[in-house]
């Protein structure tokens, strides 16, 4: 039996640097089993993060699992977003209508939690029996004097990717109007697609206090209601995680004129030209001047210590399947540093320009692939012989099925990655699990 279905073969393609392209950014195939999340969980992985809202999901109780516990997602403050809260809507509401409840979740939210945003998620459920969310939220807004915004997140109504367009919206909706025109200080950024997993937005807001950059708002990591209304006057929006932040700061320079640019804080070469394109945004030559300062003294403390991975993962073969496009070039490029030669390579949801770039940097005969599915992804990693996967949370069980070192780089990780601290930690973490023995018995079935 073949490992991969007919109606796939456009999202998979061998290297040939030639100018055929990858079919992606397209619903999944029916029947292929996707590693995608719906649309609502697009959803909540992108606003979740906003961490003094109150985040209610209008649908049944299993929806409400996708919840902080399973996002590395931290906060400085607020821990309010660690809840979960749920109509948990049965049987009975999908019949009579879910939306009593939610008006009484919204007013037990008030009076017990006395948020100022509330977020309220639609979920399939609600989608098909025709809640009126929108209304209810408007209401709220009337009656206690505070946001509550709807997100239009029902999980069937499109991909993941339509569930990160959905928070972006509803950040949009937190925003408001624009101010009257005003002059911005060059200085002032919004830091967008960053969801400070293990803390690593931290890393990356010390550099830019070195730097005299002032962060307006972070979007979402470690993220605040009253940041996020102010974000429309700052001067530049930066953008790591471009899948579900794109879509955010296009809205953002058509409606409030905040131009946006894409930077990467994965692997030094990445980091140190995303702190000098920051700079060179600002204007600046105390800034530029700041940013040199900062990358000679952090790469002479990372670059030994880097060399001595090096001399241990020379020769080793990577696989990624990540969420965006963006991403796993940064990771090419960071394997290319530490002599690991990527062999497959895939993502839920790049577009069509990330793709074009990934084949660019990978070498002939990478299995470049969109969608994929574990059957795919177990076909290609032992085709390629892949010394290791890097992934998230629904990768990691087949890594280790087919004995495999695995790391993950997705929402569960505890380490943080990013900055030239982060490209220690990640070096420090392929060398453990690719050179660890237990993978050799675990094929051999102990
Ligand atoms: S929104 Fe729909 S697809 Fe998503 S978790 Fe809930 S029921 Fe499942």
């Amino acid at each position: 039996m073949s490992a991969t279905l007919k109606e796939r073969d456009s999202f998979i393609l061998y290297n040939d640097k030639s100018e055929k392209g990858l079919a992606c950014n397209q619903t999944s195939v029916s029947g292929a089993v996707s590693q995608r999340a719906c649309v609502y969980c697009g959803a909540r992985v992108v606003l979740n993060p906003v961490a003094d809202a109150v985040h209610i999901v209008h649908g049944p109780i299993g929806c409400a699992s996708y919840t902080w516990d399973i996002r590395g997602s931290l906060s400085s403050g607020s821990e309010l977003y660690r809840n979960s809260y749920s109509t948990d809507l049965g049987e009975r509401d999908i019949i009579f209508g879910g939306e009593d409840k939610l008006k009484a979740a919204i007013d037990e939210a008030v009076k017990t939690l006395n948020p100022s945003v509330i977020f309220v998620y639609a979920t399939c459920v609600v989608g098909i029996i025709g809640d009126d969310i929108g209304g209810i939220c408007r209401a709220a807004e009337k009656q206690y004097g505070i946001r509550v915004i709807p997100v239009s997140s029902s999980g069937f109504a499109g991909t993941k990717t339509s569930g990160y367009k959905a928070a972006c919206d509803a950040i949009m909706e937190l925003m408001g109007e624009p101010e009257p025109e005003c002059e911005r200080d060059p200085l002032t950024f919004n830091y967008m697609g960053d969801f400070n997993l293990a803390g690593e937005l931290w890393i990356l807001k010390n550099y830019f206090d070195e730097i005299g950059i002032d962060v307006i708002a972070t979007i979402t990591g470690d993220g605040r209601c009253d940041d996020l209304m102010r974000a429309k006057g700052a001067a530049h929006n930066i953008i790591q995680c471009a899948g579900s932040m794109h879509y955010l700061a296009s809205r953002m320079e058509d409606r409030y004129s905040i131009p946006y640019t894409q930077v990467s804080f994965f692997g030094l070469d990445d980091t140190t030209e995303s702190l000098e394109e920051i700079a060179r945004l600002t204007g600046s030559d105390t800034v530029m001047e700041r940013v040199q300062r900062l990358v000679a003294r952090k790469k002479a403390e990372v670059e030994p210590i880097l060399d001595r991975y090096r001399a241990r993962l020379a020769g080793k073969t990577a696989a990624i399947y990540v969420g965006g496009g963006f991403k796993a070039i940064s990771l090419i490029k960071q394997f290319n540093s530490l002599g690991i030669k990527t062999v497959m390579v895939g993502t839920q949801t790049g577009r069509p320009s990330e793709y074009e770039t990934i084949k660019f940097l990978s070498d002939m005969g990478t299995v470049i692939l969109d969608d994929a599915n574990p059957s795919e992804l177990k076909h290609f990693i032992t085709e390629k012989g892949a010394d290791i996967l890097v992934g998230g949370v629904k990768e990691r069980p087949l890594a280790f099925k087919l004995g495999v070192a695995f790391i993950d780089h997705n929402h569960e990780r505890k380490h943080p990655l990013a900055g030239f601290e982060g490209a220690v930690n990640f070096a420090k973490e392929v060398d453990l699990t690719v050179n660890s023995p237990v993978w050799g018995m675990a094929r051999e079935g102990f």
